[in-house]
């Protein structure tokens, strides 16, 4: 049966018998509302390390004011239920003031790779992210830790973050889960109507395009102006960005080279905003 903490000391409580044996403890940070896509991220876990350590805990710092904070889904016990199947340990599922205790005033922020894209579009979003998983990272003092593939930019914000503080945690990615129709994934696509969630898996289609546009030599400008009308042809609104970038890096790209690059994409569907990328290599 899945343990659930809610507080820094009643984890560390739990997980100190473990440390002793020197068991390798690995987490997987979430805002819950969690499906296939969190269990993946939790079999990688399991599969590399001893326990698991799941957080649920829909992060306020990481939301503007005019965002969905207060009606993200909150299924916490849906979510208690799919991580015992699922056999994580440990579920953390902390308060507000647990996490950001009163006066509160310390954030954690990255320049560069936070800058283009997401960050681009919402300023607050990455210190958000870096500020909660620093936290968390210190609540918890895992050996490694999973993050999806599907929020690419979060995933190399967080591994530098962890290595710039020298957290001691090996920042995993796992790659993204999908519908058999290939949409992404994500606890946002509740809030699809019907006939949204059937145009939604154009986002992953135009991305498998223009990644085969590239891969025959063709450069992001002229690919992406037809991707971008077949995005709002299908009911999306005009893309925040379509971004051809290095993997790595974020270095913007016009066409494919030697380097690993990473083709990223955020469009809204109505009022729900989706985001998605995929991997491109020469052929
Ligand atoms: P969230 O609960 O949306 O903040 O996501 C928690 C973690 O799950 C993040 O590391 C996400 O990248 C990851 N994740 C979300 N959706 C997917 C997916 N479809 N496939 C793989 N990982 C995912």
């Amino acid at each position: 049966m899945i343990a659930t903490v809610r507080t820094a000391a009643a984890l560390r409580a739990a997980l100190a018998p473990w440390r002793r044996e020197g068991l390798r403890i690995g987490f997987v940070p979430t805002m819950g509302a969690l499906h296939r896509g969190h269990a993946a991220l939790v079999e990688h876990a399991l599969a590399a390390c001893d326990r698991v350590v799941v957080s649920v805990f829909v992060n306020p710092t990481q939301f503007a004011p005019n965002e969905d904070f207060a009606r993200y889904p909150r299924t916490e016990e849906a979510d208690a239920a799919l991580l015992d199947r699922v056999g994580a340990q440990v579920l953390y599922a902390p308060a507000v003031e647990e996490i950001y205790p009163p006066g509160d005033a310390t954030r954690v922020t990255v320049a560069g790779l936070t800058e283009p894209m997401e960050g681009a579009i919402r300023p607050h979003f990455f210190t958000g992210v870096a500020t909660v998983c620093a936290r968390l990272f210190c609540h918890v003092q895992p050996d490694a830790t999973f993050f999806g593939e599907k929020d690419y930019q979060q995933l190399l914000v967080v591994r530098r973050m962890a290595r710039d503080l020298g957290l001691g945690v090996e920042v995993i990615g796992v790659p993204t889960v999908r519908e058999p129709d290939g949409l992404a994934l994500s606890s946002r696509n509740a809030y699809l109507s019907a006939s949204e969630r059937a145009a939604a898996p154009a986002l992953h289609r135009v991305l498998q395009r223009v990644a085969a546009g590239l891969r025959d030599g063709a450069s992001m400008a002229t690919l992406a102006p037809e991707a971008m009308r077949a995005l709002v042809h299908a009911g999306f609104t005009a893309p925040d960005y379509l971004d051809l970038r290095e993997a790595e890096t974020l270095a913007p790209l016009d066409r494919l080279d030697a380097t690993p690059a990473r083709l990223l994409v955020a469009a809204r569907l109505g009022t729900t905003r989706l985001i998605d990328n995929i991997p491109v290599q020469r052929a």
